[in-house]
Protein backbone atom coordinates (compact mmCIF):
# COMPACT_ATOMS: atom_id res chain seq x y z
CA UNK A 1 0.00 0.00 0.00
CA UNK A 2 1.21 3.38 -0.71
CA UNK A 3 2.29 5.37 2.31
CA UNK A 4 0.02 8.43 1.71
CA UNK A 5 -3.00 6.18 1.10
CA UNK A 6 -3.87 6.38 4.97
CA UNK A 7 -3.99 10.16 5.18
CA UNK A 8 -5.56 10.50 1.65
CA UNK A 9 -8.32 8.89 3.11
CA UNK A 10 -8.47 9.95 6.18
CA UNK A 11 -9.67 13.28 4.15
CA UNK A 12 -12.46 11.34 2.16
CA UNK A 13 -15.88 10.79 3.12
CA UNK A 14 -16.55 7.45 1.40
CA UNK A 15 -20.55 7.28 0.64
CA UNK A 16 -22.26 3.98 -1.72
CA UNK A 17 -21.40 6.76 -4.72
CA UNK A 18 -19.14 9.59 -4.55
CA UNK A 19 -16.23 9.72 -2.32
CA UNK A 20 -16.46 13.51 -1.45
CA UNK A 21 -13.37 15.09 -0.57
CA UNK A 22 -13.54 16.60 2.67
CA UNK A 23 -9.89 18.52 2.89
CA UNK A 24 -8.70 21.73 1.39
CA UNK A 25 -10.87 22.47 -2.35
CA UNK A 26 -10.34 25.16 -5.08
CA UNK A 27 -13.15 27.96 -5.12
CA UNK A 28 -14.50 25.38 -8.03
CA UNK A 29 -14.86 22.49 -5.83
CA UNK A 30 -11.88 20.40 -6.74
CA UNK A 31 -10.27 18.71 -3.89
CA UNK A 32 -7.12 19.41 -3.09
CA UNK A 33 -4.44 17.10 -1.33
CA UNK A 34 -1.14 18.32 0.05
CA UNK A 35 1.94 16.15 0.17
CA UNK A 36 5.62 16.42 0.37
CA UNK A 37 5.66 20.08 -0.79
CA UNK A 38 3.07 19.64 -3.86
CA UNK A 39 -0.51 20.75 -3.97
CA UNK A 40 -1.59 17.85 -5.98
CA UNK A 41 -5.20 17.71 -7.24
CA UNK A 42 -6.75 14.91 -4.85
CA UNK A 43 -8.70 13.19 -7.76
CA UNK A 44 -5.86 12.54 -9.59
CA UNK A 45 -3.96 11.24 -6.13
CA UNK A 46 -6.82 9.05 -5.93
CA UNK A 47 -6.58 7.77 -9.40
CA UNK A 48 -2.74 7.47 -8.99
CA UNK A 49 -3.03 5.29 -6.12
CA UNK A 50 -5.57 3.27 -7.59
CA UNK A 51 -3.86 2.77 -10.57
CA UNK A 52 -0.24 3.01 -9.85
CA UNK A 53 0.15 4.86 -12.92
CA UNK A 54 1.81 8.53 -12.67
CA UNK A 55 -0.32 11.38 -13.92
CA UNK A 56 1.91 13.49 -15.40
CA UNK A 57 1.03 12.63 -19.20
CA UNK A 58 -3.17 12.42 -18.62
CA UNK A 59 -5.63 14.78 -17.54
CA UNK A 60 -8.26 12.89 -15.18
CA UNK A 61 -11.89 14.03 -14.77
CA UNK A 62 -14.85 13.01 -12.67
CA UNK A 63 -17.34 11.00 -14.62
CA UNK A 64 -19.89 12.03 -12.03
CA UNK A 65 -19.48 15.59 -12.11
CA UNK A 66 -19.02 15.69 -8.84
CA UNK A 67 -15.60 17.82 -9.02
CA UNK A 68 -14.86 16.78 -4.82
CA UNK A 69 -15.41 13.33 -5.77
CA UNK A 70 -12.16 11.21 -5.72
CA UNK A 71 -13.67 7.50 -6.51
CA UNK A 72 -11.77 5.67 -8.18
CA UNK A 73 -14.63 3.98 -9.98
CA UNK A 74 -15.89 8.02 -10.87
CA UNK A 75 -12.35 9.04 -12.34
CA UNK A 76 -11.81 8.68 -15.91
CA UNK A 77 -7.89 9.36 -17.84
CA UNK A 78 -7.80 11.43 -21.07
CA UNK A 79 -4.31 11.04 -23.00
CA UNK A 80 -2.57 14.57 -23.41
CA UNK A 81 -0.53 15.57 -26.53
CA UNK A 82 1.70 17.61 -24.24
CA UNK A 83 3.35 17.36 -21.15
CA UNK A 84 0.67 19.27 -19.02
CA UNK A 85 1.42 20.78 -15.21
CA UNK A 86 0.59 18.87 -12.94
CA UNK A 87 -1.65 21.24 -11.34
CA UNK A 88 -3.81 21.41 -14.37
CA UNK A 89 -6.46 18.86 -12.95
ZN1 LIG B 1 -18.45 10.59 -8.00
Amino acid sequence: MHPIYERFMGQVEVTNSCWNWTGTKNPDGTGRFHSLGHRLFAHRVSYMLETGRSTTDIRVTQTCGNKACVNPAHLVAHQLDKEPSLYDG
